[in-house]
């Protein structure tokens, strides 16, 4: 019987084909990170290689230009955002990167970046930068080399590294909405740690983690996560993955010590859970149910985690539960409270910074990593522009390398062009917060009152639904009808340190 299937027909079931692999992948990992036995990794990671190379092959199946080429040319006038033109223009993109790089190249890169990783431990565990500076020069050296590759000239080498994670962003934009925050975060920083007080947290002291747990997955379900698709489970590293259309993993960590850690971390991974949970179903497996970049992937998380969870109107409604599960908090008040959640504090270490200064960690990364591939700087001498932007913008160095240049793993390996999307998501999450205020009028008393729904509902509708329809920072625009700026973050932010202030 001849085949009859149209090339659409074609590529969309090699498209979702590609997925049900994907997915297995997924679930391998997510096994691998709940408890896989010791022994086992090893024949784990045959698994996963055998997955991956068969994965690869799929994504670079020279059928895959012919029927691209038939459905582009069948229908010229179709809609580049409907969910078909959506199929078609974006797993184009996908396709042409990457079949553009050489085998000989992607090999190298991936050589290098195992090697990297391996001489980052080492150095970071021995404070010695100078050890792992040939390993990362060679890195940067490859993804020049990958860049230049997939702009073919016409774009910055950043935008091409860039784009792999914010599809479409570029540089240009990017550094100018930065340079805005930056501007307006150093002296808002400055005033908030001045004569900060140093009275004791109410987070300092024991907080038994079978509370923490349940207290935690409660919270979740109230936000909306929906635990009929889903489950929470614990990691040394949280993250979110989707296994399938009805199937969403969030995984966080709880720590005695803390109250608020495992907490945050289950609404910063239920938002990204929540955003997954949200896409049209009717396209698994395909781009139209698909995250739109990072950065708007990290959105959905800092949504919830900061503009809801840190926020006084979600503590007034969330104290009252949290004291049946820990009676420690029967005296403490809500201002107190959030007062202690969002102290501001300089600091050396990213991923321990406060709301307020995390941007900053980032904008300095994101500076030094441009600079790298736009070769004005070269690797040897990180570590003193390190600790020079750390001085101008925090007002402190860090003592180490250890705690400054070598504490995170991404350029080790290979991710250059990925910090960016952190602060990304922070600026589209305090846009979206707003116009979701605006459309819905006023979200604080909603929250106060422990209704969700309303805010999740918007967020499905204005993003989540759209799945890759629309370039990241087009989605944002339609959804909030301004361009990216930095303006409600920092309004938001200068919020938050204006109650500091008023707390001293
Ligand atoms: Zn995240």
């Amino acid at each position: 019987m001849p085949n009859t299937n149209s090339p659409l027909d074609e590529l969309l079931e090699h498209t979702r084909e590609t997925a049900l692999l994907e997915s297995t992948m997924a679930l391998l990992e997510w096994d691998e990170h709940t408890g896989l036995p010791e022994q086992a990794s090893e024949y784990r990671a045959q698994q996963l290689m055998l997955l991956s190379g068969l994965v690869h092959q799929r994504r670079t199946d020279p059928r895959m230009r012919e029927w691209l080429d038939d459905c582009e040319s069948s229908d010229k006038s179709r809609d580049p955002n409907s969910p078909v033109g959506t199929c078609i223009r974006c797993i184009r993109r996908d396709y042409e990167r990457h079949v553009r790089l050489p085998e000989s190249l992607v090999k190298e890169i991936a050589h290098a970046t195992s090697m990297g990783q391996q001489a980052w431990v080492k150095a970071k565990r021995e404070n010695d930068f100078a050890s792992f500076a040939p390993r990362l020069h060679d890195i940067v050296r490859l993804r020049r080399e990958e860049a230049a590759l997939l702009t073919d000239g016409k774009a910055p080498l950043y935008d091409a590294l860039l784009d792999q994670y914010e599809e479409g962003a570029e540089s240009g934009t990017v550094r100018k909405v930065f340079e805005d925050l930056r501007e307006a975060l150093v002296p808002l920083i400055q005033s908030a740690v001045q004569g900060s007080s140093s009275h004791p947290s109410f987070q300092d002291g024991d907080f038994d983690v079978d509370s923490q747990r349940e207290f935690s997955r409660w919270v979740a379900e109230k936000i909306g996560f929906d635990f009929s698709r889903g489950r929470l489970d614990e990691t040394e590293h949280p993250f979110c993955t989707t296994l399938g259309p009805h199937d969403h993993r969030i995984l966080t960590r709880y720590h005695p010590d803390s109250f608020s850690s495992g907490l945050l971390g289950v609404l910063h991974e239920a938002g990204h859970g929540m955003y997954e949970q949200g896409f049209d179903m009717d396209w698994f497996g395909t781009p139209v149910a698909s995250a739109a970049s990072l950065g708007v992937h990290e959105s959905q998380s800092r949504l919830w985690e900061n503009l809801v969870g840190l926020s006084e109107p979600f503590w007034e409604w969330c104290l009252p539960s949290a004291r049946k599960w820990f009676p420690q908090l029967n005296s403490l008040s809500v201002d107190r409270a959030v007062t202690d959640l969002n102290r501001v504090r300089r600091s050396l270490i990213r991923i321990e910074a406060d709301e307020v200064t995390y941007n900053l960690h980032i904008l300095i990364r994101f500076e030094l990593e441009l600079e790298l591939i736009e070769n004005r700087l070269e690797v040897q001498d990180l570590p003193v522009a390190w600790g020079d932007k750390y001085q101008a913008y925090l007002g402190i160095r860090p003592g180490t390398d250890t705690e400054g240049v070598l504490q995170d793993v991404h350029w080790s390996a290979g991710l250059i062009g990925y910090f960016p999307t952190y602060t990304l998501g922070n600026i589209y999450s305090a846009q979206l917060f707003e116009a979701a205020d605006r459309d819905l009028g006023g979200v604080d008393a909603l929250v106060r009152q422990g209704e969700f729904a309303p805010l999740l509902e918007w967020l499905r509708k204005h993003i989540h639904g759209y799945g890759r329809r629309y370039e990241p920072m087009a989605l944002i625009e339609r959804a909030t009808g301004q361009p990216i700026s930095s303006v409600p973050l920092v309004k938001h932010l200068q919020r938050k340190v204006e109650r500091q202030i008023r707390s001293n």
